[in-house]
């Protein structure tokens, strides 16, 4: 397409068409100039492609489509590679169907366990939430199929999605609600975004300049089409100067009529609309130019949903070795979600499944079990005919395997949780099960961290997540030992509601919700308040062992934080499996401002033989030792030691080494308001005032005052003194503090 040719012969109601959706999932063609149409369709973790009456509920019927695990699982995967190969599997589906634009993944931070959409949102730390996503994005538009990075930004929540407003602090933002975008942006270069419904401090996301141009565009180099979600245009004419490109869907012809009107009353600068008409159509040519022949093969999709749910489902504990069941064993399977699983959310992800494989099917080839129902799903009344028939069940077997988790209308799209239970039949029986049986395994099926009462009483737990519609499959080839688990937490796991950070301030007051937590989110929360959690986030257990050599590092001085990490892992066990390394950064100094303890700053999977040794490598920048400083708006690695870790878990450091961090970090120039601890804590600050004590100021005064006062209570108090305040107490001038300033200034 001549884009800048198609552009200078539209009309001006054409280009503001163009701007808007022609239905739920179609943008409009431009017959007369050979424009067609674009159609979309959701994801993120399968294909819902309506053909009929569309909705972004997941009410109406989609095409039949393969489900595969939700993100929540994937993310435990920490493996971008596995990301890109369900990508590929997505592109392909999209090319058979037809569709231009998948709408997804969802790079949300999980703020709280509570989020009625954490299963579709991968993780609570934003490195791994955005690498995660940029694979995936990678994985479909390799396929010449384009993406929709959502929900741009800070929607969090569900509860009043439409219309609350975000308040979140600017470091917050920037290292943890937006940081994850970036990492996906910058990594995966998506085709779109979509922006979220809520405001960001007072601001529509439709209609924010910081966020859309600002920072989505200038900062980190977006160059394709932001959509709005579904039903978010608040107001077009704010919004195209905003940086927003599509209205979706189409809400009528009145939005349309507004943009041209402010467009012709000079409200809306032309150049502004046609910048945002040239996006679209370099989207549609770009989309067009993809299209191809391809083969939506259910049968092949349904098998890599398989594979891939085996990677994303997370031993979460294996006491005894009780995992994997080996030889002769008598085993129940007890539950009704071993025979009726649940493996995705409700909601605009909501795939209509080829097939669906469930546990108690899956184990048919593999070992003779007993079936007990236990519960119903549809209530959480105990049920003590079925409990007792369960229990006689695990009595008569050798182990027992319990599926419990949250049935849907616990968890979906559209409202948050109420709390962090699951059902109390689904606890009494996993209770009961485990009082008659001691070889008790948990198989839990959800999308969001659970409280576990029975956890102490029960040796093993396979958290299989919402793993897709070949989950049962794959949780019978855990549990019985065809592979080892080697998923790993993307988030913590509290023990209990009330220990959760945003706690107080969730799901907020009406329209305003305040992060007043700040940066203390999920396990930087957790470990600088030293709580016990239930499982840390990147936990997570194998049925074989690794061994971490020592963290070799390329220097121990760097001047840009440039340097390479390296670690050695030995399989040590007997079986095939998958380590799953982290590395953290630990500043081990007390910097300018707080910092969480540890950060994690890269990953890697090693795919390890008994025996076999692989190292882990990761290289590190400046980014990896920053934080976000508020007085000038940008990232700030402050000079000092940090530790870099190779962890199992951010609560399993199995070696790490010392940094030491040259850089010129940052400090504010002094000024009269500056305290007399800020101008202390200049090197060379303590040499230049002890000078001037000599001549002006006598700290040390009369005998009976240096014992009311000692010279290390006095430098306490005046730490917090602003400079300006010091004439007031007698010993120098404002004019000697001004040329001691000047001195200070200089040595900084
Ligand atoms: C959801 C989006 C989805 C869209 C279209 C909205 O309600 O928030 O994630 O892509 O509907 O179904």
């Amino acid at each position: 397409m001549d884009i800048e040719k198609v552009l200078a012969a539209m009309t001006l109601e054409e280009k503001c068409a163009l701007l808007q959706g022609a239905d739920f999932w179609h943008t409009v063609a431009v017959e007369r100039l050979g424009v067609p149409q674009l159609m979309v369709s959701d994801g993120p973790h399968g294909l819902r492609k309506q053909d009929q009456e569309g909705d972004h509920l997941g009410i109406n019927d989609s095409i039949k489509a393969v489900c595969f695990p939700t993100a929540v699982g994937t993310a435990a995967s920490f493996d971008p590679e596995l990301l890109e190969q369900m990508g590929e599997v997505l592109g392909e589906e999209c090319l058979a169907e037809g569709v231009d634009v998948l709408l997804g993944p969802a790079a949300n931070i999980k703020r709280s366990p509570l989020c009625g959409r954490n299963f579709e949102y991968f993780s609570e730390d934003p490195l791994l939430s955005g690498r995660i996503a940029a694979a995936l994005i990678r994985g479909v538009q390799k396929k010449h199929v384009g993406t929709s990075l959502k929900h741009f930004a800070m929607n969090s929540q569900e509860t009043r999605r439409m219309s609350a407003s975000m308040n979140v602090p600017e470091r917050a933002m920037r290292e943890i609600y937006l940081a994850s975008f970036e990492h996906a942006v910058k990594g995966g270069h998506p085709w779109t975004v979509m922006c979220a419904y809520n405001k960001v401090n007072g601001t529509y996301c439709s209609e924010n300049p910081l966020l859309l141009t600002d920072i989505l565009r200038k900062e980190w180099g977006f160059d394709g089409v932001v959509m709005t979600d579904w039903g978010a245009a608040n107001d077009r004419v704010k919004g195209v100067p905003a940086g927003l490109e599509l209205e979706m869907p189409r809400s009528g012809d009145e939005n349309d009529q507004l943009l041209a009107a402010a467009v012709r009353a000079g409200a809306l600068d032309e150049a502004a609309l046609d910048e945002a008409v040239r996006r679209m159509l370099r989207l549609i040519d770009k989309c067009v130019a993809g299209r191809q022949k391809a083969e939506f093969d259910r049968g092949a999709d349904h098998h890599q949903a398989r594979k891939f749910a085996r990677d994303a489902m997370v031993l979460l504990k294996n006491d005894g070795g009780l995992l994997p069941i080996r030889g002769q064993k008598k085993v129940a399977f007890i539950g009704e979600f071993a025979e009726k699983p649940r493996f995705q959310g409700g909601g605009s992800s909501h795939i209509n499944c080829s097939e669906v494989l469930s546990a108690a099917e899956a184990v048919r080839g593999v070992c003779q079990v007993t079936y007990a129902t236990g519960y119903g799903i549809d209530t959480d009344d105990v049920d003590a005919a079925l409990e007792a028939e369960a229990v006689a069940a695990a009595k008569a077997a050798d182990v027992a395997v319990v599926f419990i988790g949250l049935p849907e209308r616990r968890e979906s799209e559209g409202y948050d949780r109420a709390d962090m239970k699951l059902p109390e039949n689904q606890n009494h029986l996993a209770a009961a099960v485990a009082a008659a049986q001691p070889n008790t395994v948990v198989v839990l099926m959800n999308g969001s961290p659970v409280e576990m009462p029975w956890a102490g009483a029960v040796p093993a737990i396979l958290e299989s997540y919402l793993g897709g519609q070949a989950a049962g499959g794959a949780a019978v080839d855990l549990l019985f030992g065809a592979v080892s688990p080697s998923a790993k937490l993307a988030e913590t796991f509290p023990l209990r509601l009330e220990d959760t950070p945003c706690y107080l301030n969730f799901p907020g007051e009406g329209d305003e919700v305040n992060y007043a937590e700040g940066i203390w989110v999920g396990y930087r929360y957790y470990d600088k308040k030293q709580l016990p959690v239930l499982f840390p986030f990147g936990h997570g257990l194998s049925y074989t062992t690794f061994a971490y050599g020592p963290v070799r590092l390329s220097a121990a001085e760097s001047a840009d934080g440039r340097v390479t990490a390296e670690v050695d892992v030995t399989n040590t066990g007997s079986m095939a499996g998958a380590e799953v390394v982290q590395l953290y950064v630990a500043p081990r100094f007390q910097g300018r401002r707080s910092r969480p303890v540890r950060e994690l700053r890269d990953f890697c999977k090693l795919h390890l033989q008994p025996g076999e040794t692989k190292t882990a490598v990761f290289e590190l920048d400046a980014r990896a030792f920053s934080y976000w400083e508020t007085d000038i708006h940008d990232w700030v690695a402050e000079p000092g030691e940090y530790a870099i870790e190779a962890a199992a878990s951010s609560r399993d450091i199995r070696s790490c080494a010392v940094l030491k961090l040259c850089t010129a970090g940052y400090r504010p120039p002094l000024t009269m308001d500056s305290t007399f601890g800020d101008a202390m804590a200049i090197p060379g600050a303590a040499e230049l005032l002890k000078a001037m004590r000599r001549e002006q100021v006598d700290l040390e005064g009369s005998d009976a005052a240096r014992e009311a006062v000692s010279e290390e209570m006095m430098l306490a108090m005046m730490r917090d003194m602003p400079i300006h305040c010091m004439p007031s107490f007698g010993q120098v001038t404002k004019a000697q503090l001004r040329v001691l300033l000047e001195q200070l200034n200089a040595l900084s």
